[in-house]
């Protein structure tokens, strides 16, 4: 796969730069060398505050204190990049090292990544897809460009265990304590593969792929968690990603696990890295060719800007210290979400299923997405039944009993001919002289159906009711009106009821 720019082999032949996420093989051990050790050195300056200023003030004696191989002048436009230019920008510029043009390339291409992710792990079900997509198009103007951009919609997630043993503080889906594990027997490896082959048949082996195993759930909490990868591979054809925050507890299993990846084709895993001390025993543990294909994310609190979404504990968090008067009450629009499925949530110990979607947390869905529906499955069957199920339950178009509400982010301003839709990040107008001001304020006082608004603007303004309708589905496929389902709200962050869906 091609990847950045639009460069031509002989221009990354000239800039001395190759695709080796997509194409591990194509790193050699030069190239992974030179590219570990330009990672670790960043690694270390965005995690440490203290090598930061010993960085700033001299840089090779703090490199050599620190024991890093990279000579921090060569690679500066990384780390002290005063001058504000973007990657692409510092990868075609000869005037600087190599390693700096290689970092820029495998940055570029793990961007691009995203990219892909997003568009192929879109389901081949077609009224999924149709509520998928607008999915995504609510959380670019619902959470603006820059979180949306970090949400891939995966198709699904699943969890081997009950809860988490690492306990972070700011845990955005609010993990509870651990709980049981779905041991490897032959009876759950049994019921995995069937449940593999319906995502498989139902998403298309595409978009199948991009499913990864572990959720409100640290994966290495449960012992067998590699034997069903292993299956997840053989069966859907890609080596999933893992994220873990005790990497340095399992040194070991995580060295194999990346080999596994190695073997397989794997492309990106992630450490999330809670304290300086981790830090150390990571580094002294693994070397920087080990983390190549590593993504360890500084949540530390010496890290340079920690990212760390208010949602779950996080904005529990916040809310006790606002609630003090510590600080300020955080506006809904500020809040975020590490929710990066628009699609099924499935536990394998207490076989239960939930069809989500990411938003902003808030007080009705505090862990920062949707519950649409959930229910159980006991079997390959009952597991497939329930996901049609689910999926039979999404709208496609507008119907006659639909209530007609516009999202609550939404600002809603009514024009001589229409009216305009908008959030701080994004604003969309309908203008037709013909009845779309009369829709307009309908729209703006909610809570009549499509049939009634549509017989409406039929008697007041002569509006054909099929003119309605298709504006209102128009409405819809822009992500414009409110689906969240209804039900009642819980903001104890653990469970959040939907529509059930039990089994037969
Ligand atoms: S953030 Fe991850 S590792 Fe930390 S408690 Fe939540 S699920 Fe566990």
């Amino acid at each position: 796969m091609s990847f950045v720019s639009g460069l031509s082999p002989q221009e990354m032949s000239e800039l001395g730069v190759k695709p080796v996420l997509f194409n591990r093989k194509a790193a050699d051990p030069d190239y992974r060398i030179d590219l570990g050790d330009t990672r670790r050195l960043l690694e270390r300056f965005h995690a440490d505050d203290t090598f930061r200023e010993a960085c700033f003030a001299n840089s090779r004696e703090a490199a050599s204190r620190w024991g890093l191989v990279r000579d921090p002048e060569e690679v500066r436009d990384l780390w002290d990049r005063e001058s504000g230019r973007t990657l692409g920008s510092l990868m075609k510029d000869m005037s600087l090292s190599r390693s700096v043009r290689r970092y820029c390339a495998f940055t570029i291409e793990k961007h691009h990544l995203r990219k892909v992710y997003r568009e192929e792990a879109s389901p081949a079900h077609a009224r999924f897809k149709a509520w998928r997509e607008r999915q995504v198009v609510r959380s670019r103007s619902e959470l603006g460009a820059t979180k949306a951009e970090h949400i891939v919609h995966a198709p699904f997630a699943v969890e081997f265990g009950k809860g988490c043993s690492v306990g972070c503080w700011f845990c955005g889906v609010s993990a509870p304590k651990l709980g049981d594990q779905a041991l490897y027997t032959p009876a759950n490896a049994r019921l995995w593969k069937e449940c593999l082959e319906v995502l498989r048949d139902l998403l298309g082996p595409t978009s199948a792929r991009w499913g990864f195993c572990y959720w409100a759930t640290d994966p290495l909490d449960n012992p067998d968690y590699e034997n069903y990868l292993v299956d997840f591979h053989e069966l859907l054809g890609h080596f999933p990603q893992t994220t873990t925050a005790q990497p340095q507890r399992h040194v070991e299993r995580v060295k194999a696990l990346l080999k596994m990846a190695e073997e397989r084709e794997g492309l990106i895993d992630r450490f999330s890295v809670i304290t300086l001390k981790q830090w150390d025993r990571i580094h002294e543990a693994f070397s920087p060719e080990e983390l190549l294909y590593v993504e360890a994310i500084p949540q530390n609190k010496q890290a340079l800007n920690p990212l760390k979404a208010i949602a779950g504990r996080a904005l529990e968090k916040r809310n006790a210290r606002a609630a003090k008067g510590l600080v300020d009450p955080i506006p809904t629009n500020e809040t975020s979400t590490i929710a990066c499925v628009s699609g099924f949530i499935i536990n394998m110990v207490d076989r239960t299923v939930r069809l989500i979607a990411p938003c902003n947390a808030n007080e009705r869905w505090p862990l920062g997405y949707w519950v649409v529906s959930h229910g159980t499955f006991h079997d390959g069957k009952s597991f497939q039944d329930l996901l049609f199920r689910m999926i039979d339950g999404l709208d496609d178009s507008v119907r006659v009993d639909d209530r007609l509400n516009i999202r609550p982010d939404l600002d809603f301003e009514l024009l001589d001919d229409g009216f305009r839709l908008g959030t701080p990040h994004q604003s969309r107008t309908f203008r037709d002289p013909h009845g779309m001001h009369e829709l307009g304020r309908y729209l703006n006082k909610g809570g009549m159906t499509v049939g009634e608004v549509a017989s409406r603007l039929q008697d007041e303004v002569d509006v054909p009711m099929a003119t309605t309708f298709h504006r209102c589905n128009r409405l819809l496929l822009t992500g414009m009106l409110d689906e969240q389902p209804d039900g009642a709200s819980n903001s104890l962050g653990q469970w959040i009821p939907g529509p059930a869906l039990v089994h037969a």
